[in-house]
């Protein structure tokens, strides 16, 4: 998939689709995936559209820190007091599909390691 700074998340943002959204912020919105993985499976994300976490810089640090604290709520809210697993895939190598910064929150069974 192309690396552009528009994806369907971005369209997310400003509700031109339809989400499950779950909390939202100044800074970043966290909605369920389309198609989960675990019985809870949701993607916080940044509402600034950096493509990969690989493209994230200094300047970055506040925000970044911000959605790892962001999963932490999130993930209390969901009712996830047994643990979870926080997943960032980046680029090619890394599966990523959707060329936002997102990252995902797995819940509600035991996760695997190690991942495929
Ligand atoms: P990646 O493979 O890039 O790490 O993860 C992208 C995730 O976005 C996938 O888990 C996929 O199911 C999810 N996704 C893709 N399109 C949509 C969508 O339109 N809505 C929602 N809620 N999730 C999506």
């Amino acid at each position: 998939m192309s690396e552009t700074t528009e994806t369907i998340f971005s369209k997310i943002i400003r509700r031109e689709i339809p989400a499950n959204i779950v909390y939202e912020d100044d800074l970043a919105l966290a909605f369920k995936d389309i198609h989960p993985q675990a019985p809870v499976h949701i993607l916080v994300i940044p509402k600034q559209p950096i493509p990969k976490l690989a493209d994230a810089t200094p300047d970055d640090a506040t925000l970044l820190g911000h959605l790892l604290l962001t999963v932490k709520r999130v993930a209390e809210e969901a009712g996830l007091q047994d643990g979870y697993r926080v997943v960032i895939n980046t680029g090619n190598d890394g599966g990523q599909t959707v060329y936002h910064l997102h990252l995902h929150i797995l819940g509600g069974r035991q996760m695997a390691w190690p991942p495929g």
